[in-house]
């Protein structure tokens, strides 16, 4: 069949809007329609060619959410129809690390998805019979998308495409990484620093588990203003004195449970300091660059802070995005938010020209 896709073909160039092939899902394999897709932060890093392991010709896009129109041999949990976010993070469930319940890094298809393939080792999207390939496993700047069953997280239909799209990544890491991996506590002090897409739902997250302070540093005004609509009970402008800000207000001790989500080497390290002595936990979200190291003084360990990380915030994707999706339309999760421009796919360089000039959290690109 046809697709219209957004296709990088040279770093540091804008992406290409142009109708490709795409054959049909093989075993264990899922014809998607996007319906909506946010624009994330990565999908622009690759672009540009500063990421190391980035390759193209090859389709962007991985925050996606769209409807089930075709299933390959062998898929049993999907059907037409069905209502699925798309998962870069997928959840065999058989793999050693899916059954021991204490991660969410699956090691079903790493490998095949790293490279741009589908897990049998080829595309499924070509142009005049040159493959193209995908990217994070999902390539959803896509009329349709071929992605692998266990990477599609089956949602309840109640809900809004634009909506749970930004559950496939920015939301989920933030909220998931409040919620399950840091497991905040009722009436406990918590501090974010960087205040996008990710660490604003780190602040949902936290207001949703009953913290009784939320502090957030950032250096946007504008952001933490809105960062005040999900909760942050404290704004802080960002810079070298935030770890002393932190403490100003925690009669000197730090916060319960601190969250990085800038992917900043410097505010990582304000990060763990910021926790408190004794117990404070620090969760890093923000991805750093490659060789890029953090610098953790070890007596900020030695007098009890912990450090741990969370791809896609812990979440495993397919059992937890659609827990997250009814949280969402119970009401307890304000998703529509996060949403600051509706954009058409023909308009994708736009979404990356909004994101540099940091104007709004989420640009969700609509489709027919
Ligand atoms: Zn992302
Ligand atoms: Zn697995």
């Amino acid at each position: 069949m046809k697709t219209r896709a957004a296709v990088l073909e040279q770093f540091g160039q804008p992406l290409v809007v142009q109708e490709l092939d795409l054959a049909p899902p093989k075993d264990g394999e899922v014809l998607v329609k996007l319906r909506a897709c946010g624009v994330c932060h990565t999908d622009l890093y690759t672009a540009s060619g500063a990421d190391p392991s980035g390759y193209c010709p090859c389709v962007l896009g991985h925050e996606g959410a769209g409807e089930v129109a075709e299933v390959g041999a062998g898929v049993e949990g999907l059907q037409v129809g069905d209502h699925v976010v798309t998962l870069f993070s997928p959840e065999c469930g058989e793999c050693v690390h899916c059954r021991s319940g204490r991660t969410n890094i699956c090691l079903a298809i790493r490998e095949q998805q790293g490279q741009g393939y589908l897990p049998d080792g080829s595309a499924r999207f070509s142009r005049d019979g040159a493959e193209i390939r995908h990217f994070m496993g999902t390539s959803t700047f896509s009329e349709f998308t071929v992605m692998p069953e266990i990477a599609l997280a089956k949602v309840n239909p109640a809900a809004s495409f634009d909506a749970i799209c930004l559950l496939a990544c920015g939301a989920t890491t933030g909220i998931a990484a409040a919620l399950w991996k840091a497991e905040v506590t009722a009436g406990s002090t918590v501090a974010v620093f960087g205040a996008g897409m990710v660490g604003l739902g780190a602040v949902a997250g936290a207001k949703l588990q009953g913290a009784e302070r939320i502090l957030v540093i950032d250096p946007s005004s504008e952001r933490l203003q809105l960062a005040r609509r999900f909760g942050a009970t404290d704004c802080l402008p960002a810079g070298a004195d935030a770890v002393q800000q932190v403490l100003d207000l925690t009669e000197g001790f730090g916060a319960d449970y601190t969250f990085e989500a800038t992917g900043l080497t410097a505010v990582m390290a304000q990060a763990v300091e910021a926790a408190r002595m004794g117990w404070g936990l620090c969760t890093i979200l923000g991805v750093a660059g490659k060789g890029e190291t953090l610098d953790i003084i070890p007596r900020w360990l030695i007098t009890g802070r912990r450090v741990q990380g969370g791809s896609f915030g812990g979440a495993r994707g397919r059992t937890q995005v659609p827990e997250l999706v009814e949280r969402y339309l119970a009401g307890d999760l304000d998703l529509d938010g996060f949403v600051s421009h509706h954009l058409q796919l023909d308009e994708v360089n736009r979404g990356f020209e909004l994101m540099e000039a940091q104007d709004g959290i989420r640009s969700v690109i609509l489709f027919e």
